[in-house]
């Protein structure tokens, strides 16, 4: 159903919201949301302007809010990977500032439990088990890649030495999938910003090439899946910065505009899609726009210290969606 649905929408482009809870060192503060609305409406508070003058209010296909969980999320995926088995290709991505639950929603917390996976897992997982289900009929192969883009610079995470393509790893069960992310992970830039020191400065991407091989007419299909952790989205003030931080900054600015860029000239249905402005809307080409079909997170972070961040990250949804 939510598929008949999605073929209707402009380029085929869907925008979750997902607000994370406080966290430890968090309690007492004051929280930007208003209120959440089962139709995905979402009022957020201005902690500078009390009573309601200063609300503002977004519209998402749906909001996910503090007390929503990892499987509810993946309830809701779940079509999107249902339709990479069936031949289509798949971009879903979380955005915004750093500390906001992008990684915790793509991959889930530290040393996750099953119930704490996040998207990347339980897409694999969804995968085998269709694939599985269909193994009279339909025999898949399955192959990962994981890259990340820093500095608008493509990085073979799972290569042992560098290679002019991304490495193509086969996989054939979910702990194949959860060995490698590890491996891919344990090898992304990071480096500490005042704000969270796991943060990382990069976009990493894994993507997951599926072929379907139909036993009795021996056709093939092919599906694609990016499963992307945007680097973080805050403004860096120029005056605080310098050198590599200040590029680095500027790159991802330049990136993460691009990426709007796109998304929102296949909304406008645009004749033009600007995807070669950035290596990171070149890598992802494949999966955005034509009969693809594009799933955005917006992550916010509920503190009302983090209203001005979670304002642009809400303008940014919101010329997209
Ligand atoms: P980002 O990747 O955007 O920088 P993280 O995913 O690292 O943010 O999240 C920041 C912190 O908040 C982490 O400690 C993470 O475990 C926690 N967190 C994020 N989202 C949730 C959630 N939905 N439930 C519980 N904890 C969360
Ligand atoms: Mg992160």
């Amino acid at each position: 159903k939510l598929f008949n649905e999605l073929q209707d929408l402009k380029g085929n482009i869907r925008v979750f919201c997902r607000v994370r809870p406080f966290i430890p060192g968090q309690s007492g503060n004051k929280t930007i949301v208003d209120s959440i609305g089962d139709n995905g409406q979402l009022v957020i508070s201005n902690p500078s302007k009390p009573g309601k003058e200063g609300n503002k209010t977004f519209k998402f296909n749906k909001v996910f809010g503090p007390t929503a969980t990892q499987a509810d999320v993946f309830s809701d995926i779940q079509p999107f990977i249902q339709s990479v088995v069936d031949g289509f290709n798949v971009c879903i991505f979380a955005y915004g500032q750093t500390g906001s639950g992008k990684t915790y929603t793509m991959t889930g917390p530290n040393n996750a439990t099953e119930e704490e996976w996040g998207v990347n897992y339980r897409a694999l997982n969804n995968l085998f088990k269709i694939s599985q289900n269909r193994r009279t009929t339909i025999v898949y192969e399955v192959g990962v890649q994981m890259i990340e883009i820093y500095n608008d610079q493509v990085r073979d995470l799972l290569a042992a030495k560098a290679v002019p393509d991304a490495s193509m790893h086969p996989v054939l069960s979910t702990s194949d999938v959860i060995d490698l992310i590890d491996i891919g992970f344990k090898n992304r830039t990071v480096s500490a910003t005042a704000m969270n020191e796991r943060s990382s400065r990069s976009h990493s991407i894994i993507t997951v090439h599926v072929r379907g091989k139909d036993l009795k007419s021996a056709n093939c299909l092919y599906g694609n899946l990016h499963l992307v952790d945007l680097a973080g989205s805050e403004r860096v003030d120029r005056s605080e910065v310098t050198g590599d931080r200040l590029k680095e900054a500027q790159h991802i600015n330049k990136s993460l505009s691009a990426l709007g860029d796109v998304i929102f000239s296949l909304a406008q249905k645009g004749a033009h899609v600007p995807y070669r402005n950035s290596k990171l809307t070149q890598v992802l080409q494949s999966s955005l726009g034509g009969q693809a079909k594009t799933l955005m997170f917006v992550q916010l972070n509920p503190d009302a210290v983090s209203y001005t961040e979670s304002l642009s990250t809400l303008k940014f949804a919101e010329r997209v969606s």
